[in-house]
């Protein structure tokens, strides 16, 4: 037996298992739609039905709020210890079933096993780092004056709704609900539609480790009735959300009559800047695999490559080469590289930018077309001799497309770079430390890497600038977006009253 066909062996009991359907879970019970609607969840590698879905709409958000909203004050008031001992034993029964995660996710998204597989793995590991905040998650300074003893401390914001992207969706997930929980918050999750299954498989692992019902809830369905009612219901305190940035300006306006907190992973157009006294080689292998890694379905992906030109030439005849020879296929093969795109409307789309760059002029110096037969994949794509105002040079793709963009100079190169709406990440290459430090500084962008590809560290501030998105995850930047801060201000003395200061 093959590799891939001992993973579509294994991958086949997972599937039957969803055949009658994937389910809300809604204050620890598995409940239709109230409507009794579905939409169907099907496989971007052959088309195939996976499951019907539960198409729920502002009566289920409606229920799942109230059951966060009943389960919120005994979770938050559970010691900071107990949280932890469950957090600990979901990150425990993700690593048991991270096999099943990854082949899930890799059918339902297209995604790569070879990914997908460290991507289950790193939910995990998600879920231990915040159980392991959450004993100190409530502490706060004391911060005493002549006439007061100034104490803080912090308390999570109340049930909060998670909205999340199809693209690496179980991972993303744990990033939003594990501090969310760990903070003290309940939850409302609205996984993407066209990604559902893992979702359902985190909520069963959350249940079976023991968390409290109604602390995790799920309610499946589309962004414009059941994403739209979450944002707009009053219970409902706060709102992460991860997708495209125009989603992000619809939210805004949806909270806004219940001011909501909100905290936005939006789009990016990151670029990756060679210069010519870099490690070529290694900035070819980092260029490479930051944008054709999990299908260029990646929010940080390098997909502008600026190099200088003085060496563009060498190195786009390297890249050519490297990127014709990227293994695309199924995605439960170890081997492949490239899976098939989510589905069907954005293979569409991204095949649009082809036609897109040959009118503006560019050179598809590789791929430039869908595959032939069935599945969603395309032929990784490299687009050389583009400028900088190009629409390929300015709109998120989100496929595994890189537009080359030849500069002269460091001002030239850091202009062209900023020259764009996102903010989220930038990758610098040089051995110059002067330069390195001068160009991040000035590098719009949330995230900088020097002489690196993507490495993230769990406690560092994840997120963006600009149409990138609003707020940071990681570390103690989560649990400012899922805790408010209180002081009390206690008298040390009788001090004339009014005679203090004001405000
Ligand atoms: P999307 O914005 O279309 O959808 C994301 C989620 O929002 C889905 O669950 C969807 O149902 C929901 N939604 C849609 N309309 C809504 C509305 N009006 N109200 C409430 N919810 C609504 O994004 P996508 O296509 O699923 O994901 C790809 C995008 O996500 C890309 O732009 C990518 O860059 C971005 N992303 C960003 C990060 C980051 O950390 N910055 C990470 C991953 C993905």
């Amino acid at each position: 037996m093959s590799d891939l066909e001992t993973h579509q062996a294994k991958l086949a009991p997972f599937l039957a298992q969803q055949k009658d359907g994937i389910l809300n879970l809604i204050g620890g019970q598995s409940v239709a739609a109230a409507s009794g609607r579905t939409f169907a969840t099907t496989s971007p590698v052959d088309g195939s039905h996976i499951a019907d879905v539960a198409r729920s709409d502002a009566a289920d958000i409606d229920a799942a709020a109230q059951a966060a909203k009943a389960a919120f004050p005994a979770w938050a008031a559970m010691d900071g210890k107990a949280r932890k001992k469950l957090l600990h034993k979901v990150a425990d029964a993700i690593v048991e079933r991270a096999e099943e995660i990854a082949l899930c996710d890799c059918w339902d998204t297209g995604q790569a096993y070879r990914f997908m597989s460290k991507a289950a793995l790193r939910g995990a590991e998600n879920f231990r780092f915040f159980a392991d905040m959450a004993p100190a998650a409530r502490d706060g300074q004391s911060l005493p004056t002549a006439s007061h003893m100034n104490v803080t401390s912090r308390q999570p914001i109340g049930p909060v709704g998670v909205i999340t992207p199809w693209n690496t969706p179980f991972m993303l997930s744990t990033w939003k609900i594990a501090p969310a929980l760990a903070a003290g918050c309940t939850v409302v999750h609205k996984p993407a539609e066209f990604s559902p299954h893992t979702a359902r498989l985190l909520a069963e692992i959350c249940r079976d480790a023991g968390l409290p019902d109604g602390v995790l809830n799920l309610v499946n369905g589309m962004g414009e009735d059941a994403g739209r009612a979450l944002t707009e219901h009053p219970d409902i305190k706060a709102i992460a959300f991860v997708g495209e940035s125009k989603t992000g300006s619809a939210i805004m306006k949806q909270g806004a009559d219940t001011l909501k907190r909100v905290h936005f992973e939006l789009g990016g157009k990151n670029p990756v800047v060679v210069f010519d006294d870099a490690d070529l080689d290694r900035a070819l292998d980092a260029a490479i695999f930051m944008i054709y890694s999990l299908n260029g379905e990646r929010c940080t992906s390098s997909s502008r490559l600026l190099v200088q030109k003085s060496i563009a030439a060498e190195f786009q005849k390297k890249l050519v080469a490297r990127v014709n020879q990227i293994k695309v296929g199924n995605p439960l093969d170890p081997q492949t590289e490239i899976g098939p795109l989510i589905h069907q409307i954005h293979l569409d789309k991204v095949v649009s930018y082809f036609d897109v760059a040959r009118n503006e002029g560019a050179t598809i110096a590789a791929g430039g077309k869908a595959m032939e037969g069935d599945g969603c994949y395309v032929h990784p794509t490299l687009f050389t001799d583009a400028r900088p105002d190009m629409a390929i040079a300015q709109e998120e793709i989100f496929g595994p497309v890189l537009t080359v963009i030849p500069f002269e100079d460091e001002d030239e190169a850091l202009s062209i770079a900023n020259d764009v709406a996102y903010g989220l990440a930038g990758y610098l290459w040089t051995n110059d430390i002067t330069r390195a430090l001068r160009f991040s500084n000035a590098l719009e962008a949330g995230m900088i890497w020097v002489n690196s590809e993507n490495v993230r560290h769990l406690p560092t501030p994840f997120g963006g600038v600009k149409a990138s998105g609003i707020g940071r995850d990681g570390g103690h930047w989560s649990f400012d977006f899922y805790m408010e801060q209180k002081n009390i201000a206690i008298a040390l003395g009788n001090h004339k009253i009014t005679q203090l200061g004001m405000g």
